[in-house]
């Protein structure tokens, strides 16, 4: 036998019974955004490299080492596998003319790619779920998205997700705390690691955002964004703040929280857990007024977050908020290779009248005891089973079983079988 192949390390199959709770999950999201007038929107896997590079900057982590990057093999250009989706979102929407001509508020659902070492909670792909809104200035929208947010933990049943919430202030105002920090920073180089050193001159907000436990008495004491905002910025943020202190929303300001992307200004959030080890954060979001501009659109204000699937998938399994699987109404037992062509019919009808069947199959190949059929009845978690007997059949009959509550057992015409259906559906939702 010739070797296995195997998929690429990080990157999963997403299988039964595991992707029932995908489609769960991703059915509630779309009826949750399109609660709020979130309308979808689908871009390419596929996007040139210099998007990501202008959109995100070039010395965030994904520009500098996460990307799946190659050349186009016909043509040289530079290409990469999206590591995440607002840049593509925001292309599509400048090159459509969304902004002035169409739905703003937008969402998408897909895979990302992310050059990153696999551990719990990280992929290489992983998928997002995000929400976008385009053209909108006012911290009002900044907070619809956390409602957005928080009605999903809600309505998920998740317990223990917290909101930390920061502003960061416009990109001048960046610069006079960009200048202090590297001041303190530089007084105290014999304090940072490789990393912070590597990164002080280059993007110094990202050191306060260190996980190396020796530096954090050293960020704690850091000079604060918060303490270098101007009028206009904290008039946002306490704009956002007094909406989420009026609707009961509880947030954390955490200053050292400062997201990956340079693309971000005024308020930036997290939803965070602890029940999910070091990979805690589940969303994560913030407003992007530059990056329109940025990749060639006319100037124009925004602001989205995005989910982490697979850690909100983690959580409701942690939380043990997963649904049962979805069971077929009907399990139809084959016992011969008579019955076959009856059995393609009862399927027929009973689907016909809305009910989801699962057929034994095989019989045809005489596949499958009488015994075995049951079992994989019961297994299967059918509501009923429907057995087409040979001598029942002679007289046009089949026997409908409950797997469930009472045992019950009644014969009717094969030719019934949708009504049955109707009918006994009908009463189940009584
Ligand atoms: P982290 O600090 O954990 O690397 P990030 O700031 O890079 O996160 P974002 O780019 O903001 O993450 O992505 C939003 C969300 O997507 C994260 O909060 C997380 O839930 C999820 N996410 C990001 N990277 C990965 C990954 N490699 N594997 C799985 N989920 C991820
Ligand atoms: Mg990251």
């Amino acid at each position: 036998m010739a070797d296995k192949i195997l998929a690429v390390k990080g990157m999963n199959d997403i299988l039964p019974p595991a992707s029932a709770h995908w489609e769960w999950l991703e059915d509630k999201l779309r009826t949750l955004m399109n609660g709020y007038a979130y309308r979808n929107v689908r871009t390419p896997i596929v996007e040139p490299t210099g998007l990501f590079v202008r959109g995100l900057g070039e010395v965030t982590d994904i520009v500098e080492k996460e990307m799946y990057s190659f050349e186009d093999r016909l043509n040289g250009e530079a290409l990469t596998l999206r590591p995440e989706a607002t840049a593509g979102v925001v292309r599509a929407a400048v090159e459509n003319n969304l902004l002035y001509d169409g739905p703003r508020r937008l969402y998408y659902m897909g895979p990302m790619f992310r050059h990153e070492r696999p551990q719990r909670g990280r992929y290489r792909q992983f998928h997002q779920v995000g929400a976008e809104a385009l053209g909108f200035a006012g911290p009002d929208v900044d907070a619809e998205l956390i409602f957005l947010a928080c009605d999903l933990w809600a309505q998920l049943g998740l317990t223990g997700v917290t909101l930390e919430l920061n502003s960061l202030g416009q990109v001048s105002e960046r610069q006079t705390h960009r200048a202090a920090l590297i001041d303190y920073l530089s007084a105290n180089e014999s304090l940072l690691d490789e990393e912070a050193k590597r990164r002080l001159h280059t993007n110094p907000l990202r050191i306060l955002d260190t996980k190396n436990p020796a530096m954090q008495d050293l960020v704690n004491a850091a000079p604060k964004l918060m303490d270098y905002l101007g009028e206009a910025s904290l008039a946002h943020f306490n704009g956002l703040r007094a909406i989420l202190d009026d609707a009961g929303v509880a947030y954390t300001i955490n200053p050292r929280l400062v997201r990956g992307m340079d693309y971000y200004n005024l308020s930036v959030f997290e939803f965070v857990t602890q029940d999910l080890g070091s990979q805690g954060t589940i969303c994560a979001g913030g407003r992007y007024d530059g990056l329109i501009e940025q990749i060639g659109g006319k100037p124009a204000p925004a602001v989205g977050w995005a989910l982490g699937v697979e850690r909100l998938l983690e959580l409701l399994k942690e939380q043990q908020r997963l649904p049962e699987q979805p069971a077929p109404d009907v399990f139809v037992v084959v016992p011969s290779a008579q019955a076959a062509l009856h059995a393609a019919r009862a399927c027929r009808l009973l689907r016909q009248a809305g009910a989801r069947v699962q057929m034994h199959a095989g019989t045809a190949l005489g596949q499958g005891s009488m015994k075995s059929q049951f079992k994989r009845a019961d297994g299967s978690g059918a509501a009923w089973a429907v057995i087409l007997g040979e001598a029942e059949l002679a007289d046009g009959q089949v026997a409908c079983k409950s797997l469930r509550v009472n045992q019950e057992q009644i014969m009717l015409p094969l030719g019934d079988l949708g009504t049955w259906w109707q009918r006994t559906s009908q009463a189940d939702a009584a």
